[in-house]
């Protein structure tokens, strides 16, 4: 079909072309490649007017790539997950009703907003918040919601809900770093430190220093975990069900290594799927991250024997819960 020059009016002169440009997005240079229109006869370039076409909306869904954020249509598929308007979500997060309107048809979505977008994500986060927030939706639209929300969070997370009423209670104590018992926080420190291979032994040790050392900054634990003074170290309660279960359910397999002196086998604990880091706050990201490091050129025998002269181990006796007060004394 012959097209006409929407600018000089000409018939037949039109012709699809490449074209290709960086972009500057919140002071990053974004390369884009995408379809336009040159007429031959007055030279003008004509954009498409598509989304697929349209140079912003591809700079902008580039940008969200790199940086690893949601694209707008996941914003929307949230939001339509959990049945809920545009405007109770705005409600939520603190926006205004535009404004997640935009974002949920292209506009470029802070980080912050992205964020919080993440985490309620998941539904058991967002059946906290509107556990909390009650007053935002009045006591029959919240009532609604939180038994939606439950069902919806039993369907995603079958193996954390049965852990979680297995093992967990309400209960903040000193024990458990005042805070309340989290599954998908111990999966995840556990999937974070098994990226490269780590072995049991070691695993153990570093959710212990993790929450301890988290306690130390913060007064605060990161997973609810309890731990246990056992002969070889302080170690989560329980440690043995979650690491058997979390390698049943394919979040993580083992690799055997094999010592031929005095001829021992090994097991090395691999991570499966990537670590949600969102799950954490920065504080404890950042305690992740320098337990990591810190034990990093260590061996299963050194961090034991590092352990094994915490306060937290010495004072208390075999079998004995060990108190998060004791990360006051932590090493380092
Ligand atoms: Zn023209």
């Amino acid at each position: 079909m012959e097209k006409r020059c929407p600018i000089c009016e000409t018939e037949g002169t039109i012709t699809k072309i490449k074209m290709e440009e960086d972009i500057d997005i919140r002071g990053e240079k974004i390369h884009v490649e995408y379809n336009s229109f040159k007429c031959s006869a007055c030279e003008e370039i004509i954009l498409e007017s598509t989304p697929e076409n349209d140079p912003l909306n591809i700079a902008y869904r580039k940008y969200r790539e790199i940086h690893n954020m949601l694209q707008p249509e996941e914003i929307r598929d949230i939001r339509r997950k959990y049945g809920i308007t545009q405007s109770e979500l705005a409600r939520i997060l603190g926006l205004g009703g535009a404004t997640l309107s935009r974002y949920e048809n292209g506009g470029l979505q802070d980080k912050a907003y992205d964020s919080q977008l993440k985490l309620i994500s998941d539904p058991r986060n967002m059946l906290r918040i509107v556990r909390d927030n009650s007053e935002l939706f009045g006591e029959k639209r919240s009532n609604l919601l939180i038994s939606q929300l439950k069902k919806i969070a039993k369907d995603e997370y079958p193996l954390e809900r049965c852990m979680e009423e297995l093992f967990g209670s309400d209960e903040r104590s000193v024990f458990t770093g005042y805070q309340v018992l989290n599954i998908d926080k111990i999966l995840n420190c556990i999937l974070y430190f098994c990226k490269d291979g780590l072995l049991k032994t070691k695993i153990n040790k570093y959710l212990f220093y993790a929450d301890f050392k988290h306690f130390k900054e913060y007064k605060l634990g990161i997973t609810g975990v309890n731990y246990v003074h056992l002969p070889h170290g302080p170690v989560p309660n329980n440690y043995d069900i979650y690491l058997s279960t979390f390698l049943k359910n394919g979040y993580l397999e083992i690799e055997e290594i094999f010592y031929p002196d005095p001829n021992i086998v090994g097991e090395k604990y691999i991570s499966k799927e990537k670590s949600m880091l969102y799950t954490f706050s920065d504080s404890e990201i950042l305690v992740l991250s320098t337990v990591k490091e810190f034990f990093k050129a260590f061996t299963a025998k050194a961090i034991s024997d590092y352990s094994h002269k915490e306060k937290a181990y010495q004072e208390t006796a075999d079998q004995e819960l060990i108190s998060y007060e004791f990360a006051e004394y932590l090493a380092f």
